[in-house]
């Protein structure tokens, strides 16, 4: 049996009470190398095998857990964050499928979820925003034309770029062609969660050069929208004149 399990976003014990027993029982721990806070490694038995994806192909992700199987043991595969985003594990799970491997998906708390935390913010404030886009810039894995950064930018959304520290001054252009202004609020979240957390408060004209100046060029998201700033509407499903399934409003609104 193989688990995906999400590791979430960096912080040990941020993975979910399941992920923690699963990869206490696993016998073999296939993990996402950079990207996956060792100390969950910790949790591991003395008996288990751990091996880092980082130099692994596909095919020697299969390969190591169809050998598991065959002695009958529990592979648990550890992907940082939630591992449905951008955790390329449809293709394994087709491989499993194909070699009749049975498989199961913990999920965890995603990156994205961790940028917000560390910046106290909420993406669906009453009035400014009810949309989260979650998305990146094409890099060596294409983006669709539809989904560009500047197509998706005319929502004026909250938006988190995965993927894209790398590229601030291209995003920073795509993100103006859009809904977005140079003023526009945006934040830089590098290894939210993690010890050597660091986030930068910055506008989307002054990306790249925050990122720049912080030396920040990877494992970072970019938040973006006037969530980070702007004025907002009470939530109506706390107002006191608003009925709710669960609550009869005190007075008409
Ligand atoms: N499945 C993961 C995302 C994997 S893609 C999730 O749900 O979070 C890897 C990208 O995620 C990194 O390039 C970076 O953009 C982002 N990322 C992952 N962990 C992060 C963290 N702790 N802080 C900031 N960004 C992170």
């Amino acid at each position: 049996m193989v688990h995906f399990v999400g590791a979430g976003p960096g912080a040990p014990d941020l993975i979910t009470l399941r992920g923690a027993e699963l990869l206490e029982r696993a016998d073999q721990v296939i993990y996402a190398g950079s990207l996956v806070n060792p100390a969950l490694l910790e949790r591991c038995s003395d008996h288990c095998r751990i091996l880092n994806r980082a130099g692994m192909t596909l095919e020697d992700v299969i390969a190591a857990v169809c050998d598991a199987e065959s002695r009958g043991e529990t592979t648990v595969r550890l992907h940082t964050g939630d591992p449905s985003v951008y955790g390329a594990i449809r293709e394994q799970m087709d491989r499993l499928d194909e070699c009749g491997i049975a498989y199961d998906v913990t999920p965890g708390v995603s990156s994205f979820c961790g940028a917000a935390a560390a910046l106290g913010a909420e993406y669906t404030l009453p009035g400014v925003s009810q949309t989260v886009i979650l998305t990146r810039m094409a890099g060596r894995t294409p983006v669709p034309e539809r989904e560009s950064i500047a197509r998706l930018a005319e929502h004026g959304s909250s938006m988190t770029v995965f993927l894209s520290a790398g590229m601030l001054s291209a995003l920073q252009e795509e993100l103006l062609k859009g809904a977005y202004t140079p003023d526009t609020p945006a934040a830089i979240v590098y290894k939210a969660t993690w010890p050597e957390e660091k986030t930068v408060r910055c506008t989307v004209g002054t990306l790249a050069e925050q990122a720049k100046e912080n030396g920040i060029d990877r494992t970072a998201l970019v938040l973006v929208g006037e969530f980070l700033e702007a004025d907002y509407e009470r939530s109506r499903l706390y107002d006191p004149g608003f009925t709710t399934g669960y609550r009869e409003g005190r007075e008409k609104t």
